[in-house]
């Protein structure tokens, strides 16, 4: 029996004699909490085709299919990282509804709006928001966020990584100094993005400073990898694979 059939005869068996005791709309307002008109038209939107599952599909397609599923609702309007500034909840409904269409491309869009564009955002100063926020919207500028390493996952704040201040010429230098060290697990890594923002333990003048993050370009416009970077695809994993883990 095709699904639709299907769907049709269990709808019409569980309805047979039973009235609604609540109104559907309502509910779905409650369970909804807030943004409500945006999550009505972003369900209604993800009906276009592009959002269709497909299965048993090459590792580069599974992950150009992420990034364009990503790019429809960004064109679209439905997530902006200006959001963290009027509107935080909005940023949070959009990664609610597409969770359930993709995983893999919700993660993407995590890292992107979130992680990476959050962190433009509130360690950022305007300098930077002028630079990268319009392209973090368009995805002209995908970025990574550079945490994780071999070594320290969940325990991060014992990473290796280092980053030091050379005042003569006004450049931090970022150094990976053993294979525990390396950036493990990085999303958007592997081919998409263009920036990361790199966590790592900071010195200036020979005083430690703790951990911060540092704005690095990984690959020009032409998606280039940039001299002294160098960067690992994760390959084929046991899911998520339209997410680009780099190593
Ligand atoms: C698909 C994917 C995308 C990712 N993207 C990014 C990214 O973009 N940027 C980034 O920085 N990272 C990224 N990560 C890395 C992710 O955040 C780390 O995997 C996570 O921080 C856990 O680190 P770990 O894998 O080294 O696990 P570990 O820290 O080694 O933990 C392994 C297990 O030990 C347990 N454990 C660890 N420490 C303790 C403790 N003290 N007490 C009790 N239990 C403990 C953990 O709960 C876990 O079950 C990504 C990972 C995946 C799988």
């Amino acid at each position: 029996m095709p699904p639709h059939q299907l769907r049709d005869e269990w709808k019409a068996s569980c309805s047979v004699g039973r009235e609604l005791t609540f109104d559907p709309a309502q509910m779905t307002e409650l369970l909804d909490h807030d943004n409500h008109e945006m999550r009505k038209k972003f369900r209604e939107f993800m009906s276009d085709p592009v959002m269709t599952p497909r299965y048993d599909i090459p590792l580069a397609e599974e992950r150009d299919i992420a990034l364009q599923r990503l790019k429809r609702i960004c064109d679209a309007g439905f997530i902006s990282v200006k959001d963290f500034w009027t509107n935080p909840l909005r940023i949070f409904a959009a990664h609610e509804i597409s969770a359930v269409i993709d995983p893999a491309m919700a993660t993407k869009m995590t890292v992107q709006f979130n992680l990476f564009g959050g962190s433009v955002i509130k360690l950022g100063t305007k300098r930077h928001h002028d630079k990268l926020l319009e392209g973090i919207d368009t995805l002209e500028d995908v970025g990574c966020f550079g945490l994780t390493e071999l070594g320290y996952g969940n325990n991060a704040v014992e990473m290796e990584t280092t980053a030091v201040y050379d005042k003569s010429t006004e450049e931090f230098i970022i150094h990976t100094p053993t294979t525990l060290a390396q950036k493990y697990w990085i999303t958007n890594g592997a081919i998409h993005a263009k920036h990361i923002i790199v966590f790592a333990q900071l010195s200036t003048d020979g005083s430690k400073k703790g951990i911060h993050g540092i704005l690095v370009r990984i690959r020009d416009d032409n998606m280039q990898i940039m001299p002294g970077v160098r960067v690992e695809d994760m390959g084929h994993k046991m899911g998520l694979n339209g997410v680009d883990n780099a190593k």
